[in-house]
């Protein structure tokens, strides 16, 4: 199993990398593919080593070999959180010897690290792409069994426009954007109705203090509310057979 991981763990980092290309180019509608990285600042051409994920950031000290102008801690991070991703969601679904049967923990990875490329460019933009977040609910939807996992996803999609058409009509203002009800729907697929609603209240739970302090601070920063779905579909999804035994005590 030593070999699999290995490539499991260089297929995670770079797959990290590429992340960091979509975090800094789909906002600014630039192409994914060409030219070649360069320099925010001072443009100038990366060498291929200057890609190497999290090496070539600690090799460079976090600073732009040309410029020496810093590099945004952003970046490691993004490879490093893909990595415990990755390592996590196939210690959890068990690394299987035969390959096929990794597909529904390989789909999570790439689910749950496209959740983080979202989370990112939510905090910066206060918005985030569809082409990103419409790819990871096609992805999501052939997860488990197909058929179920489509109505779980139909299901909360549905039920998070209710819930917007609430919320602004009580609070008279739009509390929760449209990419919202994607991101609903792509944790109905991976959890299915019940943990879903868990990973809903707990997200809810863990905005809270941080959109309590931003009033307090009386700050013009709105609180993105992507990352707390992805944190809890995450935390959820990590911990069902937990939350489900606590969804049953409080059943009686
Ligand atoms: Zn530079």
């Amino acid at each position: 199993m030593i070999y699999e991981w290995i490539f499991l763990i260089l297929f995670a980092l770079s797959f990290g990398s590429f992340l960091n290309v979509l975090i800094v180019r789909v906002p600014k509608g630039e192409s994914i593919v060409l030219p070649n990285s360069h320099c925010p600042t001072c443009k100038a051409k990366l060498k291929a080593w200057h890609n190497v994920p999290l090496i070539s950031y600690m090799l460079l000290k976090g600073k732009c070999a040309y410029c020496k102008k810093k590099i945004s801690f952003v970046y490691p991070v993004v490879e490093l959180l893909t990595l415990f991703i990755f390592i996590a969601t196939f210690i959890k679904m068990g690394f299987s010897e035969n390959l096929i049967e990794n597909r529904d923990a390989f789909l999570l990875s790439i689910i749950f690290s496209l959740l983080l490329t979202l989370s990112v460019i939510d905090l910066r933009y206060k918005a985030v792409p569809d082409s990103i977040s419409l790819t990871t609910l096609t992805l999501s939807l052939f997860l488990f069994n197909i058929i179920d996992t489509f109505s779980n996803a139909l299901l909360l999609a549905g039920g998070f426009t209710f819930l917007r058409f609430y919320v602004s009509f009580f609070l008279k203002k739009e509390a929760m954007g449209e990419g919202d009800i994607i991101i609903a729907g792509i944790i109905g697929a991976v959890l299915g109705v019940k943990l879903s609603m868990v990973a809903i209240f707990l997200s809810s739970i863990l905005a809270l203090p941080i959109s309590l302090f931003l009033r307090w601070k009386r700050s013009e920063y709105e609180t993105p509310y992507i990352p707390f779905l992805a944190l809890a579909l995450f935390i959820v999804f990590m911990f069902d057979d937990e939350f489900l035994y606590f969804l049953r005590l409080l059943h009686g």
